[in-house]
C-alpha cells in the first residue's frame, strides 16, 4: 500500500485546491464560500518518484461556529488513524483561530509527522508578517505555499516524501 498523506484545516484555507494542485487534476471542488464538498476524496500522487495517495478530508463543510470546530475534530481523528504524514493547514488572510489551536493541539499529541502549511502566501519573496502568528501554534516552522500558484509546493513535497 502506498503511503497516506492527508490534508486537514479550517473551511476555505484552500485544501481542495492544494489537493488538486498536487494531484495535477481537478479532483475535490473547490468552494468560494465554504460550502458542500461531499465526502473525503482520495488521488493518486506523485512527488520525485515517490508515489503516495493523497486525503482531501474537506468532507461537508458546515459555514459557522461549533460546527466547524466539530468538524474539524473530526478530519483530525480521520487523518490520525489513516495518514502517514498530516498536512496541517491555515492561510494568511483568515489568520489563527481558536479552532487552528485546538486542532494543532489534537494532532500534536498523535505521535505521526505533521506539516504545518500556510497557505495563500501569493507573492514570491519573503513571507508575509502574518504568517509569523502560526509559530503559536507550537507546530514548528510554517511552509508558506500558494495553493492557487503553485508556490512553495516543491519544498513542502520534498519534506513530505522524506518521511516514507
Ligand atoms: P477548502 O474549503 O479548504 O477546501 O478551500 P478551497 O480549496 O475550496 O478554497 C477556498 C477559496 O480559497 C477558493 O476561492 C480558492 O480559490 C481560494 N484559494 C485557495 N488557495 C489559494 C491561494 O493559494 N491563494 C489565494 N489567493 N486563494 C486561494
Ligand atoms: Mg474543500
Amino acid at each position: 500500500m502506498k503511503p497516506i498523506v492527508a490534508v486537514v484545516g479550517r473551511p476555505n484555507v484552500g485544501k481542495s485546491t492544494l489537493f488538486n494542485k498536487i494531484a495535477g487534476q481537478r479532483i475535490a471542488i473547490v468552494e468560494d464560500t465554504p460550502g458542500i464538498t461531499r465526502d473525503r476524496i482520495y488521488a493518486d500522487a506523485e512527488w520525485n518518484g515517490r508515489e503516495f495517495t493523497l486525503i482531501d478530508t474537506g468532507g461537508i463543510e458546515p459555514s459557522g461556529g461549533d460546527v466547524i470546530l466539530s468538524q474539524m475534530r473530526e478530519q483530525a481523528s480521520l487523518a490520525i488513524d489513516m495518514a502517514d504524514v498530516i498536512l496541517f493547514m491555515v492561510n494568511v488572510r483568515d489568520g489563527m483561530t481558536a479552532a487552528d489551536s485546538e486542532v494543532a493541539a489534537m494532532l500534536q499529541k498523535c505521535g505521526k509527522p505533521v506539516l504545518l502549511v500556510c497557505n495563500k502566501v501569493d507573492n514570491p519573496g519573503s513571507p508575509p508578517m502574518a504568517m509569523y502568528e502560526f509559530y503559536n501554534l507550537g507546530m514548528g516552522d510554517p511552509y508558506p505555499v500558494s495553493s492557487t500558484h503553485g508556490l512553495g509546493l516543491g519544498d513542502l513535497l520534498d519534506e513530505v516524501v522524506a518521511y516514507f
